[in-house]
């Protein structure tokens, strides 16, 4: 006998639950990529990826992945030699820094650990010390996935504004768009990295670059950039096929035509924002009462400064065979700790994208059913907690 028969829950913080429509949406016979339907579909995508960023800006799509965007903002923001600033919160800041590095930038990290936002004090202290304006952009992930801290854009904006330095603000939003407010033009972010198979709710496969005037503008040398990275055939394309620089992604551009649909025209933004916050508040009560009689707890203690589409969790010492229970037992599959000082101490729960109160209540009381059948000790009244928080919305 096994109580994990029926439709699996994939619990990590990307790929994301893909709603059934953006899945029927892609089911289809090969559209023609040279004229008709697939055209005018693919046009009225980017207003609403405009929207879903919050900028009036543009906006350039890739085929690939969050890897694949990181080097398509990469190689339009710098030339050989260039300096970044790279503000390290987790594993994704250090893999983007490591993505930015191998093209031949040379790269400052200002490292704030596993445990904790960006100081945007420390980031203004780095910028007045650069008297020669070398840096040529500050880049910081909103939500570092591994560690799920959020990092204050506009606080980090204004810290640069402070210092009097005319870097660009390069932001990865890949974890956070669409699952934490965010909004590009007035927090003064000039370059943001998105994929499509977290908040957006759609399978891996796209890549996006939103870039202000100011970006482009300043980016217009860059020697790093090639006809395959440039984002200008892209986002300003007189043929079809520039936007992709050969054939379109055809499917995808239909599941995330749908998941648009869902997002923006159907919940509404500022709904979806508020859907994931009340979950996210939901986990950190239950981790919260767990952690009062076991070693269990939030990874980043200050509320604010945490993500709303991932919960890193301790488990001491005993995360590894919980996640194994959960899946093998309930059907559950939880994050596993990623950069974090011990893999066998951490897990991570997600609530991103298309999750409602039923998945993530589901999750928690299988993590509590888990803890049991493992004998790992934690306090009372998690599920209570969690259910008081759904219950107030
Ligand atoms: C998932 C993620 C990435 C990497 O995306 P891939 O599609 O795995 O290449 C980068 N940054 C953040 C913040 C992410 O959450």
């Amino acid at each position: 006998m096994t109580l994990a028969q029926g439709r699996p829950y994939l619990a990590i913080p990307g790929p994301s639950v893909m709603p059934d429509r953006v899945l029927a949406a892609m089911h289809r016979a090969a559209p023609d990529i040279y004229a008709g339907a697939l055209h005018e579909m693919t046009a009225s995508l980017y207003p609403d990826l405009r929207a879903v960023a919050r900028t009036a800006h543009h906006v350039a799509i890739y085929i690939g992945n969050g890897h694949a965007a990181w080097e398509a903002a990469n190689s339009n923001l710098f030339s050989r030699g260039d300096r970044a600033l790279v503000l390290v919160t987790g594993q994704f800041g250090t893999s983007w820094a490591s993505s930015v590095e191998r093209l031949g930038v040379r790269v400052d990290r200002l490292d704030f650990g596993r445990h904790a936002p960006a100081d945007p004090a420390r980031l203004a202290e780095a910028l007045r010390a650069d008297r020669g304006h070398e840096i040529r952009a500050v880049l910081v992930t909103h939500v570092d996935t591994a560690s799920t801290a959020r990092n204050d854009v506009a606080a980090i904006r204004a810290a640069i504004d402070a210092a009097g330095h005319p870097a660009l603000l390069a932001v990865d939003c890949i974890a956070s768009l669409a699952c934490d407010p965010f909004e590009m033009d007035a927090w003064g972010v000039d370059v943001m990295v998105g994929a499509s198979q977290k908040g957006l709710m759609t399978p891996p496969g796209l890549g996006f670059v939103w870039f202000n005037e100011r970006a482009r503008d300043r980016c217009k040398g860059s020697d790093l950039r090639t006809p395959y990275w440039d984002w200008t055939p892209r986002a300003f394309a007189e043929e079809y096929w520039q936007q992709f620089c050969g054939t379109a992604p055809t499917h995808h551009l239909y599941g995330l035509r749908e998941a648009l649909n869902m997002l923006l025209h159907e919940e509404g933004l500022e709904a979806v924002w508020a859907r994931h916050a009340v979950l996210a508040r939901a986990v950190w009560a239950a981790v919260t009462a767990w952690g009062q009689g076991g070693d269990i707890a939030l990874n980043i203690a200050d509320p604010v400064a945490r993500g709303h589409s991932v919960t890193s969790v301790r488990v001491g010492g005993a995360a590894e065979r919980l996640r194994q229970w959960c899946a093998r037992e309930a059907g559950v599959t939880l994050g596993i700790g990623l950069g974090m000082e011990s893999a066998d101490d951490w897990l991570r729960i997600a609530h991103m994208g298309h999750v409602n109160a039923h998945m993530t209540l589901g999750a928690l009381s299988v993590i509590e059913a888990g803890m049991r059948a493992l004998g790992i000790a934690r306090g009372p009244g998690a599920l209570d907690a969690a259910a008081a928080v759904i219950a107030a919305g």
